[in-house]
């Protein structure tokens, strides 16, 4: 059974992206299959995969606008069983084009509905805003995961985005649950680091999962990137590495949990 989990919060800089390439190479090492969906027009998760966002000839734009099919704008990355749909700038104007579609909400979902099947996992790696194009990710999504970083203002925005999750369920009819809330950019040595996991812990009051791991600030997780490479290959000994590592475990395990 493949499981569609999009990475959300309309903030930007809170570990979205690295989240998805980095969890993502996680559980592919762990011999799961996993594909990435970049739908931020910045591309930076197709970047970190290695490919020259410039260079592609398919990618989410060209699939939304139905300018190619699923299998055809799924490419490889050095890492194996890693897959990803690239993005680049032009996806930016898909927003335009997507509103003169009849039920634009849900063309993402009719595009990858039903062909995912042969991944474990597909992250989709959304853009910093509550636009169509994440709109578009959470009526295709099983879940979500919310990366929060652990700074003052990290609670700021939530409950605009919770109110989004819950209108997505109510008037677009899709479930979205959230799968967890991930603490990032953690530095335990910190009272203020402490404090927002104290706050985050109050906010959603038992409501919601928080992942029992914290990824920690690890400078490696900041340079893979520039490497075209996940973290886990860049530097595999590296805190970084371990940290997704054990989130993948945990998330595998929570897996088990929900089908027993
Ligand atoms: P988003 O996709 O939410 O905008 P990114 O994943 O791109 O956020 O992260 C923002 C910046 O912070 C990037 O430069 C990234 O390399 C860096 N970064 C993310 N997570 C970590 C971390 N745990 N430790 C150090 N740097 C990080
Ligand atoms: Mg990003």
């Amino acid at each position: 059974m493949s499981e569609i989990i999009t990475i959300l919060n309309q903030k930007g800089g809170c570990g979205k992206t690295t989240t998805a390439v980095n969890l993502g190479a996680a559980l592919a090492q762990l011999g799961r299959k996993v594909l990435v969906i970049d739908i931020d027009p910045q591309g930076n998760a197709t970047t970190s995969l290695g490919i020259n966002k410039s260079e592609i000839e398919t990618s989410t734009y060209a699939l939304l606008l139905g300018k190619c099919s699923f299998d055809e704008a799924i490419m490889e990355t050095s890492t194996p069983n890693l897959y990803v749909i690239p993005s680049n700038i032009s996806l930016s104007g898909a927003e335009m084009e997507l509103t003169k579609e009849i039920g634009y909400h849900y063309i993402l979902n009719e595009k990858i509905e039903d062909k995912c099947n042969m991944f474990d996992y597909v992250f989709i790696d959304a853009p910093p805003s509550l636009s169509i194009l994440t709109l578009n990710a959470l009526v295709a999504t099983d879940s979500v995961i919310i990366p929060i970083q652990s700074e003052f203002y990290a609670l700021e925005g939530m409950a605009d985005l919770l109110k989004t999750i819950n209108l997505v369920e109510s008037r677009l009819n899709n479930p979205c649950p959230i799968k967890g809330i991930l603490i990032t950019l953690y530095d335990p040595r910190t009272r203020l680091a402490r404090d927002v996991v104290d706050n985050v812990k109050t906010f959603f009051k038992d409501t919601e999962y928080i992942f029992k791991e914290k990824i920690p600030r690890n400078v490696k997780l900041a340079e893979a990137p520039s490497h075209g490479q996940p973290c886990i290959t860049y530097d595999p000994e590296c805190n970084g590495t371990k940290s997704y590592m054990k989130l993948a475990e945990e998330l595998i395990k929570l897996e088990g949990e929900s089908n027993e």
